[in-house]
């Protein structure tokens, strides 16, 4: 929580006042972007698809850089964002709903993380607790947020000396985390409140398109709450989702397999089935 306060501080006014003074280089807007992606993906194919759904399974040395890619997010262990993760699905719009959206906006976004979690249970922690990866990642937490804030510091370091290595950090590092912050938080607020609820209308979540182009395809939210262990979550060809691509990526090559489909997704109610993963 305090590191969230002292991320917003800095992205709010020491990333502009630092581009004001000295300027971004090409290197710090490559860094932001490709580290946008690596962090984001980490979150929504590792974190989300992978470690809460079980949507795929992967070699051991796919899952640990998946969860290292995660956790340069600076989004909590896989342990906690997961168990955090499956008290939100299995108690959506309740009290215990970590980022319960029936809160208002705010709360959803981001105001959850101020106030303390009276919910937590460790049950929902019990499943995720047995993958020794999970407990490799947690227990190496910080060592890892370290190396996610290092890496964007050492690449502007060898481009232009100690400025550079600043300059890096701040937009790559600081602002970048929290930007990828932000269009998680996306999730839980605007895609709880805003947009169409084709597939089913038991609670607040809802498809948004557009919060998918920020959100490597998490945005068809109503579609994943009907169909959570679906490996994707826009299921047609043609919906945004990044992270879908990725995994049907992996399997092609080998590195990913029994991906779990709801089958035809206009069929309402079907159950989930395994699709041999190529
Ligand atoms: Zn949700
Ligand atoms: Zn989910």
């Amino acid at each position: 929580m305090f590191l969230f306060c002292l991320i917003v501080a800095a992205t709010v006014i020491g990333v502009p006042l630092f581009g004001y003074l000295y300027g971004y280089s090409r290197l710090d807007w490559t860094m932001f972007g490709l580290l946008y992606v690596v962090t984001g993906l980490g979150i929504t194919v590792g974190y989300h698809r992978l470690i809460s759904h079980r949507s795929f399974a992967c070699p051991g040395w796919v899952k640990a850089v998946l969860l290292i890619a995660g956790g340069w997010a600076l989004q909590n262990s896989a342990l906690k964002w997961g168990a955090d993760h499956i008290r939100h699905h299995a108690a959506c719009d309740q009290e215990a709903d970590p980022y319960n959206a029936t809160r208002g906006f705010w709360y959803s976004h981001c105001g959850w993380l101020l106030v303390g979690q009276r919910y937590t249970d460790e049950k929902y922690a019990v499943r995720l607790r047995q993958d020794p990866i999970v407990m490799w990642q947690h227990r190496y937490y910080v060592p890892i947020v370290l190396s996610g804030l290092a890496l964007p510091f050492l690449a502007g370091l060898l481009y232009g000396g100690w400025r550079g290595g600043l300059s890096c950090f701040m937009l790559a590092g600081i602002g970048r985390t929290f930007a990828v912050l932000n269009s998680t938080f996306c999730i839980n607020s605007i895609c709880h409140i805003w947009g169409r609820q084709p597939h089913s209308q038991t609670d607040s979540s809802r498809d948004s398109w557009l919060v998918s182009l920020l959100t490597f395809g998490e945005g068809y939210h109503n579609y994943h709450h009907t169909y959570p262990s679906d490996y994707r979550n826009g299921p047609r060809w043609y919906n945004f989702d990044p992270s879908k691509w990725l995994i049907a990526t992996l399997s092609f090559l080998g590195l990913a397999w029994s991906l779990r489909t709801a089958g035809d997704p206009t069929a309402k109610g079907s159950g989930l089935r395994t699709v041999s993963g190529g």
